[in-house]
């Protein structure tokens, strides 16, 4: 079977292998790392193998602290700004879809938001160009959602904030493709795409960036107390962080982010070509800003979805209802699917196309 779900979403299959029969003793201790203390030489060196190697991946550098935090990406919708608003109390969002839509609702509860761009008025169909942003010289940090999960919209680029910190979230686009971290104040990202089981959360945040915590912000959401303790003030969630570094060594394997990307931007592209050229589906997206992770698509009929999700389903192509709040259909191709799981999708699509179109 071929897993399209947005997230959680499908991990590599010699990942879930390797995790299946490490199970119940990993390496000879006769402990699952579900049972290890956190604090055991074993873990810690699992938990710093895993943080090296995302580093590696990502290219981060020393002048970066990486967290493995908890509460999914949405509970940095409201540790941004309790980290970062300080005193200058305002912050710059652009608002290109619902995720960006949550993190603005979350932190205008905090300080004044301004939304320095929205493409709600097209639907969230695409990115409003940079030159009309209206940023504002106070702003604490400049907060944008490279691509949107739902809408299947992507930035592709990453915006200009001379002097001011750049915010991302990269719950699902993390490791697609490479990326200069250095250009960014924080990047963060639930783990249930790219990285592992849902819950966990990366966050890579700049050093300047620590130490500037309102004093009521909850000690689990501190940044500097986080970074001073290793990710390990309370338990972490170490069986996540586990098949994180797991799937960190299986994009090593694959050659890394750019091999990766390379690959990513393969099966996007085949898949949008399939769609352009095939008169039964659409998609909405502007073409420049199309997500290479997230495929949304319609049918000509929409009273046929349910007759194409079950036909799907029987073939093993699974998950592919759009989201609640925009219907339709929706292909999540992440790192771990593969290529055959795309090609087999536009077989199913060009057959049922031509039986019901
Ligand atoms: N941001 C983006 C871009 C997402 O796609 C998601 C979830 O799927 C979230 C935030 C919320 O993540 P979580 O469910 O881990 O809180």
């Amino acid at each position: 079977a071929y897993n399209f779900c947005a997230g959680p979403a499908t991990l590599p299959e010699s990942v879930l292998r390797q995790a299946r029969d490490e199970m119940l003793d990993w390496r000879g201790t006769g402990m699952s790392v579900m049972e290890m203390s956190h604090r055991s030489d074993e873990f810690v060196q699992i938990a710093e193998t895993a943080e090296k190697d995302l580093r590696e991946l990502a290219g981060v550098s020393d002048d970066y602290a990486v967290l493995f935090m908890q509460g999914g990406a949405s509970s940095q919708f409201s540790t941004i700004p309790l980290n970062l608003l300080g005193e200058k109390g305002s912050a710059d969002y652009v608002n290109t879809g619902i995720w960006s839509k949550k993190a603005i609702a979350e932190a205008s509860r905090y300080g004044k938001v301004n939304v320095v761009a929205s493409s709600e008025d097209s639907g969230f169909t695409t990115i409003p160009d940079q030159s009309s942003w209206q940023t504002s010289a106070d702003a604490a940090y400049l907060h944008y959602t490279p691509n949107e999960t739902i809408g299947g919209l992507e930035f592709g680029f990453i915006p200009d904030s001379p002097g001011t910190p750049l915010v991302a979230d990269m719950s699902s686009s993390m490791l697609s493709r490479p990326v200069d971290v250095s250009r960014f104040g924080v990047i963060y990202a639930g783990a249930q795409k790219n990285i592992g089981p849902s819950g966990l959360v990366v966050v890579i945040i700049r050093k300047d960036l620590l130490g500037k915590a309102r004093k009521e912000t909850p000690t689990m959401m501190n940044y500097q107390v986080i970074a001073d303790n290793g990710s390990m003030y309370n338990t972490p969630a170490t069986y996540s962080w586990y098949l994180a570094g797991l799937v960190f060594k299986w994009l090593k394997e694959q050659g890394g982010v750019k091999a990766m990307g390379e690959i990513n931007l393969r099966k996007a592209r085949k898949l949008y070509d399939f769609i352009d050229t095939n008169e039964f589906y659409a998609n909405p997206i502007d073409p420049r800003f199309r997500s290479w992770m997230n495929v949304p698509f319609t049918l000509a009929d929409d009273a046929l979805n349910g007759e194409f999700l079950k036909g799907a389903n029987a073939r093993g192509l699974l998950n592919l209802a759009g989201h609640r709040s925009v219907g339709g259909m929706r292909a999540s191709i992440y790192n771990a699917m593969p290529e055959a799981g795309v090609d087999a999708l536009i077989d199913y699509m060009t057959e049922f196309a031509k039986e019901r179109g």
